[in-house]
């Protein structure tokens, strides 16, 4: 996992051919709009895992309404994240991190959230006005 700072540019989230694809914020890249590629961090909070860039993000309002369920939306992405590791000596260690975690591939954001190596602190919106503070709750 790296982090990418939050000063890149996000593009609008659509949602074409009636919403059955979803497209990725941060390089337009498409894929299935279905629960495979979306990950359940708990209370209440679902992110889509984008396979193409290995980043989580949301969709929030709209943007521009195209019609029926093809529109064009914000998205929500990670701004605040923090990272929790032990060293041999069982020394926890904590840093908190401005931006968005990239990952190396699902399994590796899987296997952080379940080990409670990293918690969600804050999403932020591509409008760059809403901010939600939230602390993911690992499983
Ligand atoms: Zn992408
Ligand atoms: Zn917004």
């Amino acid at each position: 996992m790296k982090n990418i700072p939050n000063n890149t540019t996000l593009y609008d989230i659509k949602t074409p051919v009636g919403a059955d694809y979803i497209t990725c914020p941060v390089c337009k890249d498409f894929f299935p709009n279905e629960v495979e590629n979306i990950l359940d961090f708990g209370i209440n909070l679902y992110l889509y895992y984008a396979p193409c860039c290995n980043i989580l993000f949301n969709i929030s309002h709209t943007h521009i309404p195209d019609g029926c369920t093809d529109g064009s939306y914000y998205s929500h992405f990670v701004t605040k994240y923090q990272t929790i590791t032990y060293d041999t000596n069982n020394i926890k260690t904590i840093c908190d991190y401005i931006g968005q975690p990239q990952f190396v591939n699902v399994e590796e954001c899987i296997l952080m959230f379940f080990n409670n190596q990293i918690r969600i602190l804050e999403l932020g919106c591509s409008c760059n006005k809403c901010i939600i503070k939230i602390v993911s709750e690992n499983k």
